[in-house]
């Protein structure tokens, strides 16, 4: 079976899920998108409303600025990256999942990761940096610092919906995918062209 046959079964068994809370309260499960072969997996917290009407990842104004961010440095969702979320439902009024909905989650992403083999995370907010790395690790301090984790290499950074609210967090943010751009022509195509790094 290849990545993408085996995401596509996985995806049978996420889309029946109803293990948490969640799934009552949400109209569709997000299971994630993006290219598996592409090399770079960026991980968020969960999904909001936009993407709990179509049930794709990161298609609400979050989601816009990201696409933004990614094609400034030259990657596109459909070829360069995957996208996933620490939870598939919708939390209630876009809280942060709790631990016992996160717990019911992960191994989900943990199954993601596993048949998408990514050579780059990116974690894009708290959520998914105490998620996964360490649940006290603070996304203020972390961002900006790979980490190598599963033999994976690792970068935390803000969440872009962070950026919406606090513009002064763009540029650090920036700076942060600067480095993912160098990591990704080191570990995955040193031709890799971007206008802007
Ligand atoms: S959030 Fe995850 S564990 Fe909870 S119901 Fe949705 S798919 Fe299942």
């Amino acid at each position: 079976m290849n990545k993408v046959e085996a995401l596509e079964e996985l995806q049978k068994t996420v889309l029946s899920c109803d293990l948490c809370r969640l799934r009552q309260g949400c109209h569709k499960v997000v299971f994630g998108e993006g290219n598996p072969k592409g090399g770079i997996m960026l991980i968020g917290e969960g999904p909001g409303q936009e993407e709990d009407k179509q049930g794709r990842p990161f298609v609400g104004r979050a989601g816009q600025l990201l696409d933004k961010i990614l094609e400034a440095c030259g990657f596109q969702r459909s070829e360069h990256v995957y996208i996933a979320n620490i939870v598939k439902c919708r939390p209630p009024q876009n809280r942060v999942p709790t631990p016992e909905e996160r717990i019911s989650c992960i191994p989900y992403l943990y199954k993601q990761m596993e048949i998408i083999e990514p050579k780059i995370l990116i974690l894009m907010g708290a959520t998914a940096l105490q998620g996964l790395i360490d649940p006290k690790a603070r996304i203020s301090k972390a961002r900006g610092q790979w980490l190598k984790w599963e033999g994976k290499w690792v970068m935390p950074t803000y969440h872009p919906a962070a950026l919406l609210r606090n513009p002064n967090l763009k540029r650090p943010t920036w700076e942060d995918y600067k480095k993912v751009v160098a990591k990704y022509r080191e570990e995955i195509n040193p031709q890799h062209y971007s206008a802007h790094c």
